[in-house]
């Protein structure tokens, strides 16, 4: 790496057919900080999550350099095996399984017994409340829950960036500050964020930095200071004052 930038994002466009998603917008995300990804619905939020993680269906143009590798089109499962772990929009909980065995499935890849173990260790430190609805059904956990188990998925295999996608979505707003908390802690034990949300007000609040995505573009960006100051711009995304 010639910079600090864990991942650099370089003039990236992303079409599904005529509809042009993203168009050629550029991201900078430091090792070590917290990024967040302003915007509202339809803005290219989840599309640009989905190329990050190798999973997107449509054509793309442009650079992600992570390490300073063009990671761009490489297939989903060598980009998570480079360190990038995603925590979908929608949390995808797998049916018919427990929260231990979800958690599983993320550390499918982790090789050992020990190695596996410290991983649900430091995914049951940080949710102590997963520890303790680990044999329960995974689909019967209340939605605060489920999002902490998306979130513990994604970090079973020690991923060095996590990619979040709205973890706010749908959650009142005392459990919505649990996550961001948990998101601060992750962040603290090393890992890398990039999140996407809609939450501007609370969001901000834990991020280093922050761009604001309106219909595939990069409308501004700055720290997280000063968007928090703009109090046009929160507003605007759902930053209520507590
Ligand atoms: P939301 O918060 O509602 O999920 P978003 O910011 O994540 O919004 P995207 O889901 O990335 O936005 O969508 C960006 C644009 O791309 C939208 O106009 C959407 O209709 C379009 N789009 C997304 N996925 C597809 C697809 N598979 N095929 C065609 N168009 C798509």
């Amino acid at each position: 790496m010639k910079n600090n930038n864990l991942l650099e994002i370089r003039n990236l466009s992303v079409s599904y057919g005529a509809i042009r998603a993203l168009k050629g917008i550029s991201m900078d995300v430091p090792t070590g900080k917290i990024v967040v990804v302003l915007g509202a619905n339809g803005a290219g939020k989840t599309t640009m999550m989905r190329t990050l993680s190798g999973v997107v269906q449509a054509s793309t143009s442009g650079e992600i350099l992570y390490k300073g590798q063009n990671i761009k089109s490489k297939e989903a499962h060598r980009i998570a095996r480079m360190g990038i772990s995603q925590s979908p929009e929608g949390r995808y909980i797998l049916a018919g399984l427990t929260t231990e065995e979800n958690l599983k499935v993320g550390g499918v890849s982790v090789r050992g017994k020990a190695a596996l173990n410290a991983s649900f260790a430091e995914v049951y430190s940080l949710f102590p409340i997963l520890e303790e609805r680990k044999n329960q059904q995974a689909t019967t956990l209340s939605g605060g829950e489920q999002q902490m188990l998306a979130i513990g998925r994604a970090l079973m295999m020690k991923p060095q960036l996590l990619l979040l996608d709205e973890p706010s979505l749908g959650l009142a707003p005392l459990i919505i500050k649990s996550i961001f908390e948990a998101v601060k802690k992750i962040s603290a034990s090393g890992v890398t964020v990039l999140m996407v949300e809609q939450n501007a007000r609370q969001s901000l609040l834990i991020a280093d930095y922050a761009y604001v995505l309106e219909l595939g573009n990069v409308k501004s960006e700055g720290s997280a200071d000063e968007l928090l100051a703009d109090e046009e711009l929160v507003s605007a995304y759902l930053g209520k004052k507590k």
